[in-house]
Order: structure tokens, then sequence, then C-alpha cells
């Protein structure tokens, strides 16, 4: 029986992505009658062109890797190559397959899926622009995601790709510049010259990754360098040219940099422009994003936006979560908020990172005291493999409470350590508690239970 028989739906969300997916399902599950509008693939970005196929990219382009460790085990192994288009039909096999999956559990609780671009017509109504049509609903729901953010205003614009056109490229480019610092650059530079591409990173500021902990970001940069990619720091694009051999980049610093690919990871920004907020009286921040309160409702009470459109935390678990609470509160009886305060994160690069907690840098900031408990060490496997590769293992505590306040982590695995760290983390676990925690050797992540003596000891 419906709740509210005067609308064509209880809830109705545009966009089939993680926020949005999670939200129709629980809401569903609810018993609401629920659509969800997608323009593109159901999915969303992490599905069809972000963490899953990026994923499926990294994989591919660490075997390079154990090609050469093999021969230090006792292996011989002959001549290698690697076929891009191969590679590129497998992963979207894979993401097709995944996409059903997504219909097909929508469909399992009675969610409707409208395959069209949809817009916000008032509180209550929606536009399917591709079905010529307007329906009601008592709630809306925006998880519209984000898109790659390109300076439109620069000389040759039209010739660059960003990650939106990078998994489709049809051959494997022989040389890549790739623009920018954040997590989707330092990934694509990574896989690239994991796959054998001459890899260029260009970064305006002094040091990649901003945002993550110092030392973590020096110790990347440095073995992503010693694997060959070249790093351009301070240095931005001014134009970019095509010409008989490919393409150019010429920079503010007067750097010409030549490839058969230039990608532009500069940021992504919300998808909100012509999508009907403003009929709806919907407030937005200046870059776009919906403003919402803790509960994912914006100043319209029928109208609430969860995932990365919101321009909180622009991470898939994060989103899904967000939708999750948005919908155990709206249609699921309970009111639930989401705590954003520690929330762990890789960057997919060999070495990778996982990290979870403050940074050193914040952790200063605080004006407390605190402790550095810091291991740095190859790790085994790279022994016989001649791999001369560091791990980084940090532990940041706050003293006089003991509390292990951040964890930085750069090696094989980071990403599955700082999940299970974060569990610790999240319960807000002493270093005294880490230390009563057993080993289990032979391990990389023992370390994290094994360092007795700070490093460094900050006191004010
Ligand atoms: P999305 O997943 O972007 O979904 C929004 C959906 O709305 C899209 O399908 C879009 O087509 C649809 N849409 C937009 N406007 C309309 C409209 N008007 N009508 C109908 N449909 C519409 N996060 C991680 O946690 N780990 C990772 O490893 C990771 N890797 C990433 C790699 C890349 C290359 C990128 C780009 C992102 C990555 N992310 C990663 C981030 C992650 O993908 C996003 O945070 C997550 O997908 C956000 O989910 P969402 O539901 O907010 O939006
Ligand atoms: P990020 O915000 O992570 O990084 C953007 C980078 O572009 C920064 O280095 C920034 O520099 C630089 N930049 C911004 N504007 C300009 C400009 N005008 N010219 C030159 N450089 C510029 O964005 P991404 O696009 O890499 O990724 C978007 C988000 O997606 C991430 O923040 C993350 O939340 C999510 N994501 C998560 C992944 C994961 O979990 N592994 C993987 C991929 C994406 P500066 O630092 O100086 O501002």
């Amino acid at each position: 029986m419906s709740e509210t028989p005067d609308f064509d739906y209880d809830l109705f969300v545009i966009g089939a992505g993680s926020g949005g997916v999670r939200a129709a399902r629980i809401a569903a599950l609810n018993g609401a009658r629920v659509a969800v509008a997608e323009e593109y693939r159901v999915g969303g970005t992490c599905v069809i062109r972000g963490c899953v196929p990026k994923k499926l990219l990294v994989y591919a382009s660490r075997f390079s890797d154990d090609f050469v460790d093999a021969a230090g085990y006792g292996w011989s192994v002959g001549e290698t190559s690697f076929d891009w288009p191969t590679l590129i039909a497998a992963k979207d096999k894979e993401i097709g397959r995944l996409e059903t999956i997504y219909g097909v559990n929508l469909a399992k609780v009675g969610v409707e899926v409208l395959k069209t671009r949809a817009e916000i017509d008032g509180p209550h109504s929606v536009r399917l622009n591709d079905i010529g049509k307007v329906v009601t609903a008592r709630v809306i729901l925006v998880a519209t995601g984000g898109h790659p953010t390109l300076d439109r205003t620069l000389a040759g614009i039209e010739h660059v790709i960003t990650s939106n056109e990078v998994f489709h490229l049809q051959e494997q480019p022989r040389r890549i510049v790739i623009a920018g610092g954040g997590y989707i650059a330092v990934e694509f530079a990574s896989i690239f010259a994991g796959l054998g591409t001459e890899t260029t990173l260009i970064y305006r500021g002094e040091q990649i990754l901003r945002g993550f902990d110092r030392e973590v970001r020096d110790h990347v940069a440095a073995e992503l360098q010693q694997r060959g990619v070249n790093i351009v720091f301070g240095d931005i694009a001014t134009r970019i040219d095509k010409t008989v051999a490919g393409l150019v980049m010429t920079t503010r610093g007067g750097a010409t940099l030549a490839a058969d690919q230039i990608m532009f990871a500069i940021g992504r920004a919300p998808n909100t422009a012509g999508i009907g907020l403003e009929r709806a009286g919907v407030a937005v921040r200046p870059d776009g994003a919906v403003i919402v309160d803790d509960f994912s409702r914006s100043n319209v009470p029928s109208i609430y936006a969860v995932g990365d459109v919101t321009g909180r935390i622009a991470l898939t678990p994060v989103a899904i979560r967000e939708g999750h609470a948005f919908a155990d509160t709206v249609f699921g009886g309970r009111e639930v908020c989401v705590d954003h305060r520690t929330i762990p994160t890789a960057v997919f690069t060999t070495p990778e990172i996982g990290t979870v907690g403050l940074t050193e840098e914040a952790v200063k900031a605080t004006g407390s005291d605190y402790d550095v408990y810091r291991s740095t060490f190859r790790p085994m496997r790279h022994i016989l493999a001649g791999r001369d590769e560091k791990m980084l293992l940090k532990l940041l505590v706050e003293q006089p409470s003991d509390r292990v306040v951040g964890c930085h982590i750069v090696g094989p695995d980071a990403g599955e350590m700082a999940q299970l760290v974060a569990i610790a983390l999240t319960m807000g676990a002493t270093k005294a508690q880490f230390d009563a925690t057993m080993a289990l050797h032979p391990t990389a992540a023992e370390e994290l239970v094994t360092m007795r003596t700070p490093s460094e000891r900050h006191r004010s």
C-alpha cells in the first residue's frame, strides 16, 4: 500500500551511481515506490569509469614487476609483451557484467530504472528528458555525481583526454603526459609507467598529492621517479598543439612535452548545471555543489542530495554510506547521519598508499603533543627479487591520551592494511592497545603492532 498515493513515486532518484543505487535499493526494501533515472550507464562513475576499471588497469600494470622479480626466485620468464586492446576488451566485458548485476539488483527490489536524463521541474516533480514526460515524487534525491574539470580557455584543450576517455583508448600511448597531482593523475601515471608507456606527470605545486601526509607524498614521488615517471613540478600547460608527430604541450616554465596522448586530471566538479535545481530553489555552493545538512537534506525539504554532487568527500564508500543513511532516515524510520571523520583511503599507485586518520601536519595543527612511530624497510618479497623499494609505515599517537590518530602506509597491499587499521582507529584505539595486539609473522603489517620506541616525540 502506497504511503503517498497522490505522487507517482515515493522517491525519485536522479543518477544510478554509488549513492543513488544504494539509496534506491534501501528505500525500496523499506516499502517505498522508487524510480531511478540514469542518462549514461547504471553503476555510475565508480563501476563504469572510475574505481573498478581503474583497479583492473592497476593489476595489469603490476605484472611487469612480477616478471622481473620472478627471476630472483628461480623462475625464467621468457619474452613478455603487453596488448592494450586485449586488456581493454576484458575490462569492458567485466564492466558490462557488473552493470547488468546492478540493474538486476535494482529490479529485484522493485526499483524502476528509467534510461533517461532527468531534470528537476519543481519541489516534487522531475522532467524525464528522453521520455518526454514529467513525473511526481514525494521525495527527490539528487545523486548525479561529478565530471572532470578542464580549463576550456587553454589553447588546444580539445586535443586532451580525461579519465572518461582513457578507459577507451584504441591503442596504448607510447608516450603520455598527465596534468595534475591528485589521485587520478598519480594513479594513471603509475599505471601507464607500469605498462611501459613513457610517462610524464606535470604538477603545478612543489609536491604531488596535497592533503596526504608529507612523508607519504615525498616517499611516493621518489618511488614513482625511481620507476621512470618523469615528474615536472611547479609548472602548468599554456597550450597544446597537434603536430604530425603527435601532441605537444607547451608549459609556462618554457618546456615542450611531446606525447601521443595528453591527459588532464585536475579535479572534478559536481554535476549540477542544467538539472533544474534553480526551478525548485535548491541552494548550491559557488562550485555548484548542492548544500545539504547532516542528513543530506537540501534547503528544499523534499529534495536531498548524496555523493560527489554534494562536494563532501568524493569516495565511493562515502557516497554509498550517505545514500544508505538518507534512505534509513527518510524511509526506514530511523535517523542516521554519516560520520565523515575517520575515512580510510588508498591511492592505487605502485607502490600503493593506504591511509586513515590525521596527517602529521593536521596533528601538529591541533596543537596537541604527539609521538611519531615510523618504520621504513624493504618488504621481504623484494629481497630475493633484488628490488630496492622501501615500505613506509607511520603511526601518529596523540599524547597524553595515547590514541592512535593517524596511520600512513606506503607499499604492497597498503590499501588492504588501511582498511583494517581503520576499525581500530574508529574504535579510538590507543597505542597501548596496538602494542597488546599479537603480531602475525612474517608479514609487513606486523610492524604496526611492534613499533615500541617513538621515532620522534613532539611536545609543546
Ligand atoms: P556517480 O557514481 O558519479 O553517479 C552519478 C550518476 O548520475 C552517473 O551514472 C551519471 O551518469 C548520472 N547522472 C548525472 N546527471 C544525470 C541526470 N541529469 N539524469 C540522469 N542521470 C544523471 N573512489 C573510491 O572510493 N575509490 C577509488 O579507487 C576511486 N577511483 C576513482 C577513479 C576515477 C578515475 C574516478 C573518476 C573516480 C574514482 N573514485 C574512487 C571516486 C568515485 O568514483 C566517486 O566518488 C563515486 O562514484 C561517487 O558516487 P556518486 O553516486 O556520487 O556519483
Ligand atoms: P584531486 O582533487 O584529487 O586532484 C586535482 C589535482 O589537480 C590537484 O593536484 C590540483 O592541484 C590540480 N589542479 C587543480 N586545478 C588545476 C589547474 N587549474 N591546473 C593545474 N592543476 C590543477 O582530483 P582528481 O581529479 O585526481 O580526483 C577527483 C576525486 O576523485 C579525488 O579527490 C578523490 O576524492 C576521487 N578519487 C579517488 C580515488 C581513490 O580513492 N583511489 C581515485 C581517483 C579519484 P593542487 O593540489 O595544487 O590544488
